[in-house]
């Protein structure tokens, strides 16, 4: 049995930088970071990216070393997953039965991949890409004799998976349900030109298919996907990249309210006593999405959440309130989105796509929402001020790439 003052389920983005922001704010108290996996904090996004395509060791990787967290007294207990808590008696119960009784509790536990419910779905040679243990499997398989890739779901992380295979010169077959890439999280114009680049590096697309099971060997090792038109495409490895299922199930258990993870308010707190949730798991009203709840799946939400908590925890109120914002690096472009790029009512393109560098800024209701810089971090930093004075710029100016958008504000 021990005490922490704070105890911080899952020592990912959300898990480090709390702990981190808590002493940076002064914190003297005892903090714990229980998490499941065997490594210190890292950075989750080179997995699809550089990690995968093997240029990028795990040293580079770390948020921070070893001695960091150390120094500041961080303690981090590793393999350890929490299984259950008791808010009322503000303890929490650990995978090897043993308990941690806390003052309060940040709830960091991020999402597990989604899992195909088809057929086969268990084969050997069929994976996710959430954590070095699964990006390491699957360089594993690579050591060995991979013939062709299948990636099932075109969102970023299907995409940047692809790309990383591609750059390694594996044939790639990407299979998605709806009519288009990135169909969730971009516009029309951004899904298209992505569409055009990874044909033009040779991805196989095949858009508006549905998985109707995936097929295996007497090994049972994967060998094909079998598709809805009752077609077969070849893969001996798979990708599943369809999202994520939130780890909440012991939060909920213990009565917290939510149902797409789990809900917090402004401060991040969900509706257990001293118990506070961030990250991919926390759906919360989101300002710059006119208050929808959702949950944000990217390293500044979490980061962000995190700050939150750590200035409740040390006395400071103030609410979330951050603009959204995300990188995706598919093979030499790098885009960059901030606010929200679905649900507005215009979306102007400043420069030539077919440059390669060109951003598309979205408006709702004449203001601007949000906007994709592709290999543009200029139109990023500058149009970022927009989205947050959600200024209302003169269309012909903003469609002009030779005006600074910082001139707009
Ligand atoms: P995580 O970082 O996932 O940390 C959660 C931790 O909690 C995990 O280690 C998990 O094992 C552990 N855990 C789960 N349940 C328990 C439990 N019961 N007890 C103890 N520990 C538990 N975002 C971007 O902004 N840009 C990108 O380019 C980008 N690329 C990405 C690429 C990939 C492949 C992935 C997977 C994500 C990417 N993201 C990107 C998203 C970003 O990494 C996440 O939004 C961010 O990691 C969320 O932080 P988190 O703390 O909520 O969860």
């Amino acid at each position: 049995m021990g005490f922490a003052d704070v105890l911080i389920v899952g020592g990912g983005h959300g898990g480090a930088q709390s702990a981190l922001a808590l002493r940076q704010r002064g914190f003297e108290g005892r903090i714990a970071v229980a998490t499941r996996e065997g490594y210190l904090p890292y950075e989750r996004p080179p997995l699809s990216k550089d990690y995968l395509a093997g240029a990028r060791p795990l040293e580079k990787m770390f948020i921070r070393p070893e001695s960091f967290w150390s120094d500041r007294n961080i303690e981090f207990l590793l393999h350890t997953p929490v299984v259950a808590i008791e808010p009322q008696l503000r303890s929490a119960e650990l995978g090897d039965g043993s308990r941690m009784d806390y003052h309060s509790l940040i709830w960091s536990a991020g999402g597990d991949p989604r899992r195909l419910s088809c057929q086969g779905a268990g084969l050997n040679g069929v994976h996710s890409i959430r954590t070095v243990g699964d990006v390491d499997r699957i360089r594993a398989q690579m050591d060995g004799e991979v013939k062709r890739v299948a990636v099932i779901g075109a969102g970023y992380i299907g995409l940047e998976a692809a790309a990383a295979f591609r750059t390694l010169g594996l044939p790639v077959t990407v299979i998605e349900r709806m009519d288009r890439v990135l169909s969730r999280v971009a516009g029309p114009a951004l899904s298209g030109f992505y569409e055009a680049e990874h044909l033009r590096q040779g991805v196989d697309l095949l858009l508006g298919h549905e998985v109707a099971a995936l097929l295996g060997d007497d090994a049972g090792q994967v060998r094909a996907v079998s598709l809805d038109d009752g077609s077969e495409i070849e893969a001996d490895l798979v990708i599943v990249g369809i999202g994520i299922v939130p780890a909440v199930g012991p939060l909920l258990a213990a009565g917290a309210a939510g149902t797409n993870g789990v809900d917090v308010d402004e401060f991040c707190r969900t509706s257990l006593d001293d118990t506070y949730a961030i990250g991919d798991c926390a759906a919360h009203a989101n300002p710059y999405a006119d208050n929808a709840v959702i949950r944000l799946e990217s390293v500044q939400n979490a980061n962000d959440m995190a700050n939150t908590v750590a200035r409740h925890l040390t006395g400071e109120r103030e609410p979330y309130d951050t603009v959204p914002w995300f990188w995706s690096n598919q093979y030499d472009l790098r885009l960059q989105t901030v606010g929200f790029s679905t649900e507005n009512d215009e979306a102007v393109v400043r420069g030539d796509p077919d440059s390669r560098s060109f951003s598309i800024v979205y408006l709702r209701e004449g203001r601007v929402a949000a906007l994709d810089c592709v290999n543009m971090t200029r139109d990023y930093a500058q149009g970022k001020r927009l989205v947050e004075a959600r200024s209302e710029p003169d269309r012909d100016a903003l469609a002009d790439p030779n005006v600074a958008l910082k001139s707009l504000l």
